[in-house]
């Protein structure tokens, strides 16, 4: 029994099981005290390391797709925001939209929970093993520019497609240079009915044109974009300024129109730095 005792240990350490290595005597003691089954001490043993490694897979796994600080499902208050069909977003939640490679775009004014939810949904795909990427517009846009820059667009571009979810937040904050909009054009097109995507974007469709700086290549976007594509919006207050309302003018506080688009100030330059602050 002792050799038999060492043995199993050894294979423990052999095949990297802290967790079952550590359990093993108590386990072992509650067996020979007849308080546990054979097939219960293996399961425990198990279900221990197994509970052990994929709590650490996910940890590793949600920091690498870019999804720290978590946001979750469970701590997102759907009563705050009753606009917002709580059905269609659980259903979204069930990932089916992964598999069968969509396009999930949440559109709504500042604070509304669009990248929460974004967010929240890649932590649900992490947890059932997809892999997911999330980046903003911006900081993808920068990181294709400087790969191409550097003769790694391909290389680049194979990473980014490479993801089963690639979660793309914050479209229309910031203003995108035509060779920007390309290199995305480029991104969407290598990943076009080959993954899923989930896009945010505080700007409606028809204000694509100048967010991208082309109305062809935002056209050419759009029409990979909105095949396949569900498409949410978010109608109310910013959970960022709640019990501040008072605050707040008017014309900013909630509901600002996602459509009609307002006028376009200058031609293709985009808003103005300073609707910035209204995100932060
Ligand atoms: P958006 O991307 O639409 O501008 P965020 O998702 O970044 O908004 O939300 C702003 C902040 O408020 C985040 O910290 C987010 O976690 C929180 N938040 C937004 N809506 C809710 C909500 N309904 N319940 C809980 N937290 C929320
Ligand atoms: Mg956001």
């Amino acid at each position: 029994m002792i050799a038999l005792g060492s043995r199993i240990r050894e294979s423990l350490v052999g095949l990297r099981m802290p967790r079952a290595l550590e359990l093993l005597d108590s386990v072992v003691q509650r067996l020979e005290q007849g308080e546990i089954t054979a097939l219960e001490a293996i399961d425990q043993l198990l279900l221990e390391e197994y509970s052990l490694r994929e709590g650490r897979r996910v940890t590793m796994a949600l920091t690498t797709a870019n999804l720290t600080p978590v946001k979750t499902l469970e701590s997102f208050d759907f009563t705050f925001q009753p606009s917002l069909d709580r059905d269609r977003i659980m259903t979204l939640a069930q990932l089916e939209f992964v598999e069968r490679c969509e396009m999930v775009h949440l559109l709504g004014p500042p604070g509304t929970g669009k990248s929460h939810l974004a967010s929240a949904l890649g932590v649900t795909a992490v947890k059932a093993g997809k892999s997911v990427y999330r980046a903003n517009l911006a900081q993808l846009i920068n990181a294709l520019v400087k790969a191409e820059r550097e003769g790694r667009l391909a290389e680049k571009i194979r990473f980014y497609a490479r993801s089963a979810l690639l979660i793309v937040d914050e479209i229309g904050y910031l203003p995108i240079s035509a060779g920007g909009a390309n290199l995305f054009f480029q991104l969407v097109n290598a990943r076009y009915e080959k993954g899923a995507m989930i896009l945010t974007s505080n700007r409606g469709f028809a204000e694509w044109g100048e967010i991208f700086g082309d109305p062809v290549v935002a056209t050419a976007l759009l029409d990979r974009l909105l095949h396949h594509a569900v498409v949410i919006h978010i109608e109310g207050a910013s959970y960022r300024l709640r019990g501040h309302a008072d605050l707040i003018p008017e014309h900013i506080r909630a509901n600002a129109p996602i459509s009609p688009p307002p006028p376009p100030k200058k031609r293709g330059r985009g808003r103005p730095a300073k609707d910035r602050t209204q995100e932060i």
